[in-house]
């Protein structure tokens, strides 16, 4: 996984859009779709990575406020609009259920928002399943999505165990603690956040004493040395 920090202009500039406003995007690339979360504490949805490290569960969206529904947050989510179009949880439904007979699973890339301004990349993932849950008062969608390894990562059992989920509030400490540069250099672009420690022997809990932000370069380097 590639763990790229982008700015929100650059992740705007990747996708080719003026701005990105909404959490799902059904086919923004064209050929895949496009996702924003966040773990953060205010986040408005409940999206976790489970324990496997690389299984997302992103929870669809509400319908929109308006004078009739104050509180969305008490409204099933809905799968069509007022005019019986597709929101975009319909749309990513439809996928999933198209996936069921035979279609290939949508590729959806994920951002995740770590601060105000600040966002990475975290791949590129296949929409694998979805539920619709009651949360206690309503009803929501949960969409199950997997991190597609790269066939240059399925080849080197090295990369391969560095293609996990780092979590968000790990990314937040080492960000705050490297000061947004690279560990080695002090380069404050092109940045992204890379772990040491394999995950065989490091487990499941990837902390932020084996994450260090690294520069282009500097990862560069590195996985030279590892080849
Ligand atoms: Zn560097």
């Amino acid at each position: 996984m590639k763990d790229d920090i982008v700015s929100y202009r650059e992740m705007c500039d990747r996708e080719r859009i003026q701005t990105l406003q909404r959490g799902m995007n059904w086919r923004l690339g064209g050929s895949y779709s496009v996702i924003l979360m966040s773990q953060r504490s205010n986040a408005p949805y409940k999206d976790a990575i489970l324990e496997d490290g690389v299984t997302i569960i992103y929870e669809g969206h509400d319908v929109p406020r308006t004078a009739e529904i104050v509180d969305p947050k008490r409204v099933d989510q809905p799968l069509t609009t007022k005019t019986g179009r597709p929101t975009q949880n319909g749309l990513f439904v439809r996928a999933v259920e198209a996936k069921r007979d035979g279609a290939p699973a949508e590729t959806v890339r994920i951002y995740e928002k770590l601060f105000s301004g600040i966002w990475s990349y975290k791949g590129e993932f296949s929409l694998e399943n979805y539920t619709q849950v009651n949360d206690g008062s309503r009803n929501v969608f949960r969409f199950e999505l997997r991190l597609v390894e790269s066939t240059s990562m399925s080849h080197s059992t090295t990369l391969r165990q560095r293609s996990r989920i780092i979590p968000a509030e790990v990314k937040q400490e080492v960000w705050i603690r490297d000061g947004g540069k690279c560990a080695i250099c002090g380069a404050t672009d092109e940045l992204h956040f890379d772990h040491d420690i394999p995950y065989s022997k490091g487990g499941s809990s990837i902390t932020a004493d084996n994450v260090r932000i690294l520069c282009a370069r500097h990862n560069l380097a590195k996985s030279d040395k590892i080849e």
